[in-house]
């Protein structure tokens, strides 16, 4: 079976002296490994687009008893630039591929990771600075948009709209008025009011507007804290000493 698609490269690897090893999200069928032999060599196949972070069009055939992907072709589509001299923004930019490859996209998701990650790359080749927590925004964008959204706006009880501090039920994954309480449990935390309000924004806008800066500290913490506990607890995804490990 042969097919062609617009992918993002999320990850090379050389095996023998001229063949590499891809992960790639593809925009219909996402994340998939393929093998593009030749690949470090081939100008003609592939035109030197096989590098992190490239959109590529790709021809892909799978192998006749179905075992691997095989890239025949790479058409360059856009590459990032500004990524390859800034290690900070090539940093949070892995970050979030890492992250993206460790959860894994099915084909339903596919096309809203793909334009999630590439709105993410084109916001790193702008002027604007990515705020620290970026990364952290990006797991819970991509959560919820893959099927995991924890319940931001209103009472999980009595469906009350909740605009002020909230209770966040981190195993509920979802928010408590002051009348629906709980105070058993150890997955509680509470959210100030303007840290839920940038949790929302980052649910539902365009990253170039997921912005921390008018928090305080304290606000910024507990933002990272419901995030990482929301991230370990519905997607057993654990951050921890500069990867993402599956728990
Ligand atoms: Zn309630």
């Amino acid at each position: 079976m042969e097919w062609t698609d617009t992918a993002l490269v999320l990850r090379v690897g050389r095996f023998r002296e001229t063949d590499l090893w891809l992960r790639l999200l593809s925009c219909h069928r996402g994340v998939f490994s393929a093998f593009a032999f030749g690949g470090s060599r081939s100008r003609r196949r592939f035109c030197g687009c096989l590098d992190l972070l490239n959109t590529v069009s790709c021809r892909v055939k799978s192998t006749r008893n179905g075992s691997y992907l095989a890239l025949q072709e790479g058409v360059l589509i856009r590459g990032p630039r500004r990524l390859r001299s800034d290690w900070r923004r090539l940093g949070i930019a892995m970050n979030c591929a890492r992250f993206l490859e460790t959860l894994g996209v099915t084909r339903e998701g596919a096309s809203a990771a793909f334009a999630l990650l590439e709105d993410v790359l084109e916001l790193m080749e702008g002027e604007s600075s990515p705020h620290p927590l970026f990364p952290l925004f990006f797991r819970l964008r991509l959560a919820s948009e893959q099927g995991f959204a924890p319940t931001l706006d209103k009472c999980g009880i009595c469906g009350t709209r909740i605009t002020a501090p909230g209770r966040f039920i981190v195993n509920e994954g979802e928010l408590r008025c002051q009348n629906c309480h709980t105070t058993r449990g150890r997955y509680i935390v509470d959210i100030p009011g303007r840290a839920l309000d940038v949790l929302r924004i980052v649910q539902q806008e365009s990253p170039a507007l997921w912005n921390a800066d008018g928090l305080s500290l304290a606000e910024r913490r507990c933002c990272a804290r419901v995030i990482d506990e929301f991230v370990q607890y519905h997607l057993g995804i654990a951050w921890e000493e500069g990867r993402f490990r599956r728990i």
